[in-house]
């Protein structure tokens, strides 16, 4: 890790105000002379040399001997944060919680400062009880801060939730957008466990919280579809789209299921229709080009797609035409040639049809709502890596306030 040049000047600035409060303080004869101890320039001097290393153990030196200089503990505990050195910072930040002769505020600095490092360290139940224990003090807020991000590492939805309602009363800022998704996360566990009432609740409270969570409105549409409400499902999901429609390819077999359960095939056809002309996705023209065959056989559906493929031009749009070709194909020579291309093809399209983070570049097969790699929420947009090409930026589902 590269030094950062910053703590050229902190560390003594700190160390040597620390020190000379320190003096000045406990000087009961005004002939006392202030004096620097050796190892501070000795660390001084390693800092300037840029050997943090040796400055570190100078510094400890002198705050061994004194034990006023609370300051440079923090300091050097964030130095050692900062090298990686996680467990000698816990020590240090342990000592400060221990020491008796220390101010209360700057004992619960340091229980902050110790969870902090649990957290970096991974310790996960410690860093909780350092935190939980200061909810009744001054660093109440901050504290509860933390403790929803621990949570949501834990994936503890419903704690998390506790804690932004903690901060909502305190009057601190609270990350609605996420929160909508915690709501989401316990609904999908409900409907997992067959608890449709409860499900639905913390939907309607994802959109409490959240009204622009597309997410909730598509599972509310999945829920009704399994009820076999199919109006409503179609209902919910067609406000999604005022939502973000970006979002609609995730739910698009779903909804021809839903209008093929009512019967309504030529309603459908034209809802996909539109959708694809106005929020262009191959996932999307998929599900129309299936419903096509469907209802007006494979001829419609191939017309459509070589269409679509022709005006779009896409390795994932290409394959999905040859797949087709090649079923209807007699001719054994063609066949094998058009094959080969397809081989080759796929080998591309497996690349171009993963979801991509927009954060951290993560990619998986998968639609993630939250990303496996930067834990990010909405980060990940479902168009495939080759659309995102064409669209770099899509909507994402921001907060509404
Ligand atoms: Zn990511």
């Amino acid at each position: 890790m590269e030094f950062e040049a910053w703590w050229l000047i902190i560390i003594p600035l700190v160390f040597s105000l620390g020190w000379l409060a320190a003096r000045l303080e406990s000087r009961s004869d005004a002939q006392t002379q202030v004096q620097m101890p050796e190892s501070y320039f000795k660390g001084v001097n390693f800092l300037l040399s840029e050997q943090p290393d040796k400055a570190i153990d100078a510094f400890l030196e002198v705050a061994s001997v004194d034990t006023a200089t609370v300051e440079l503990h923090f300091a050097l505990a964030n130095l050692f944060r900062k090298k990686g050195e996680i467990d000698r910072a816990i020590r240090v930040h342990q000592f400060l919680t221990t020491r008796e002769q220390i101010e209360a505020t700057d004992r619960e600095r340091a229980t902050f400062e110790l969870g902090v490092d649990f957290l970096r360290a991974g310790i996960l139940d410690r860093a909780e009880a350092a935190f939980v224990s200061l909810l009744e003090t001054q660093m109440k807020a901050k504290a509860a801060g933390q403790l929803l991000e621990l949570y949501e590492l834990e994936k503890a939805w419903d704690k998390a939730i506790e804690q932004a309602n903690r901060l909502r009363e305190y009057g601190a800022e609270i990350p609605v957008a996420d929160i909508a998704h915690f709501h989401c996360e316990l609904a999908e566990q409900a409907f997992q466990n067959n608890n449709q009432d409860t499900g639905k609740v913390h939907l309607q409270n994802a959109l409490l919280t959240n009204p622009s969570n597309v997410r909730a409105s598509l599972l509310l549409g999945e829920m009704y579809l399994g009820q076999g409400k199919y109006q409503e499902a179609v209902g919910q999901w067609r406000s999604a789209e005022a939502q973000n429609p970006w979002y609609l390819p995730l739910i698009g077999p779903k909804m021809w299921e839903a209008f093929r359960a009512l019967g309504q095939q030529e309603e459908g056809i034209a809802a996909l229709t539109e959708y694809g002309q106005k929020y262009p996705s191959i996932d999307l023209l998929l599900v129309l080009v299936n419903a096509l065959e469907e209802c007006k056989g494979p001829d419609a559906a191939f017309d459509l797609l070589r269409a679509q493929v022709r005006a779009r031009p896409s390795l994932l749009g290409l394959d999905k035409l040859l797949e087709r070709q090649l079923r209807d194909m007699v001719d054994d020579e063609r066949i094998k040639d058009l094959s080969l291309i397809r081989e080759l093809i796929a080998k591309h399209t497996q690349r171009l049809e993963r979801y991509r983070c927009q954060s951290c570049g993560f990619q998986a097969k998968k639609f993630y709502w939250q990303c496996p790699g930067c834990a990010s929420w909405d980060s990940i947009v479902p168009r495939r890596a080759e659309e995102l090409d064409f669209y770099p930026v899509v909507g994402k589902a921001k907060a509404a306030a």
